[in-house]
Order: C-alpha cells, then structure tokens, then sequence
C-alpha cells in the first residue's frame, strides 16, 4: 500500500485510516509498544486511576480497539472492569465498546472471549464512527473514553459533540492521546526517533512501513494540549484550567471534560 500522506483528501481519510488499521489489527499491540516504548500500559493504568469509577459505572469507549494476549490488561474496557472488581468487588458496571473498524473489535472480541469477562454480560460492542453515534441515546453514559483513537478521525469536534450528547448530566468525558512535546531538547530527541525509527521499526515488525509513517503524521498533525482543551470546552463541556495533564513530558496527555 502507499499512500500519499500529506494530501489526503479529507473525505478519503476515513477509508486511508480504515486501512491503516486493517493493516495493523493484529500487530496493533506492537505497535503501541513502539510508539511509546512500552508506556502505554502505564498511561492507561495511570488513566483509570484518573477516573476512579465508582461501582455501576456505565462506560462507553470509542476507538476501543484491540489487545493482544500478552497484554497484561486489556486497553481500556479490561483495565476499568477489573478496577471495579478489584476495588469494589463490583461486576454491575458496564463498558459499552463501539469501533469503525471491525476487525480492530474482532481482536477484541476474540480477547474477551479467553477472559474472566466472557461469559457475563458487562461487555458489549457495536462497529461505529465516534463522529456519528446516532445509535446511542442520548444521555446515556456517566464516563465517556477514547484512548489512541480521536486522532485518526476526520472531525474531531463532531467526535466530541457527540461524546457530549451520549453522556448523562455530570459525566466525564476522558481522552488519552499522543501530545506534544514543548520541551526543546526531549523534543528533538523525539523528533527523530518518531520520523526516523518508527517506520523503520514498522517496516521491520510489520513489513508496513507506510501505515506506521501514517501514525507519526497523524500524531504531528493533531492539536496541541491548549487548542485541543478549547474544542472541548466549545463543545459544551466543563473544562478546568489547564484541563490536561501531560505524560511523559507530553508524548501523550489525558484531556478531562464534564457535562454540567
Ligand atoms: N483504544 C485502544 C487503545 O487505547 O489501545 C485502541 C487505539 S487504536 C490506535 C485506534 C482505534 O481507533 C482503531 O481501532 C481504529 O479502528 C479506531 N478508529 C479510527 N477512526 C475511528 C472512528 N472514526 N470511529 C471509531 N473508531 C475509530
């Protein structure tokens, strides 16, 4: 596949990002693991730690994805249910997963199906476009989560309109993202490992060297810390001030945003 990646046309993105994902479904975990040199799973352990759910909490995670079998948790939806179990010895909170891609919740599928999880009914999946959740209602949801997922969509205001719809009056709504790096030195150093490494690593691991440039460029292309927090707020959420917290000297953030 070779794609031109810096003159997609804007409606062809989702079809380019259907593919790209097509292409690393079940390398995925690889690849996290190279794009953030393994950190990823403390992000996201750090993440739920964020939300602290109470028990019932009824989830919806967009962009949920896949996990691979020696993931210790499984992303998001896993990571939270076992939260509730272990903390509350809760099983009555939900996560409700919705992905474009089908063969991304393939994998998860298939993962929760070898799991703990398997055969009670706190899990579910639906294939859908986070900018068009028409088969939700609204307020519905009390914690909304997108994790590694809003950058590779065409619209991300529409995505968090419509995170702001679903969500029921005081629900949270929670992005974890790859960021950027304000300070000079670790930027540089970032710099080449992400435009020179990564897709070498892709086309190594993967043989897929132009589905992994894509990431980088998607991860450049996507607003900073600020002017991500501000389509949030425009969107109708509350946002505190700065409304993000950096991780690993903002390689990637966690933006946080309540309906009031
Ligand atoms: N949330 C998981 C995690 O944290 O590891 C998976 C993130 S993976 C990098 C990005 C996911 O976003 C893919 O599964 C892809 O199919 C999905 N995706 C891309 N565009 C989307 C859209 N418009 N609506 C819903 N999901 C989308």
């Amino acid at each position: 596949t070779h794609f031109g990646f810096d003159t997609v046309p804007e409606n062809s993105k989702e079809k380019l990002v259907g593919s790209v994902f097509s292409n690393v479904a079940t390398k995925y975990d690889i690849m996290n693991d190279a794009m953030s040199g393994g950190i990823h799973r403390l992000w996201k352990d750090h993440f739920i730690r964020k939300m602290a759910p109470l028990p019932g909490t009824k989830l919806l995670d967009v962009a949920g994805g896949t996990g691979m079998p020696w993931s210790l948790y499984w992303d998001i939806a896993e990571r939270f249910l076992n939260y509730e179990l272990q903390k509350y010895n809760d099983s009555k909170s939900t996560v409700h997963m919705v992905d474009i891609n089908p063969d991304m919740l393939n994998e998860g599928k298939k993962r929760f199906s070898n799991s703990i999880w398997e055969k009670n009914d706190q899990i579910n999946f639906s294939v859908g476009n986070a900018e068009d959740l028409s088969f939700i209602p609204d307020n519905s949801f009390d914690v909304y989560t997108i994790a590694f997922g809003i950058r590779n969509c065409t619209h991300i205001e529409n995505v968090v309109k419509e995170a702001h719809r679903v969500l029921k009056k005081g629900g949270c709504f929670m992005c974890l993202e790859f960021s950027k790096v304000h300070n000079p030195i670790i930027s540089e150093i970032y710099d080449v490992f992400s435009f020179k490494l990564i897709p070498e690593i892709g086309n190594i691991i993967a043989n897929d060297r132009d589905s992994y440039k894509y990431l980088v460029e998607s991860i450049r292309n996507f607003p900073d810390q600020e002017t991500f927090a501000k389509i949030i707020r425009n969107a109708g959420f509350f946002v505190s001030s700065p409304g993000y917290e950096n991780l690993t000297f903002g390689v990637a953030s966690i933006h946080t945003g309540y309906k009031l």
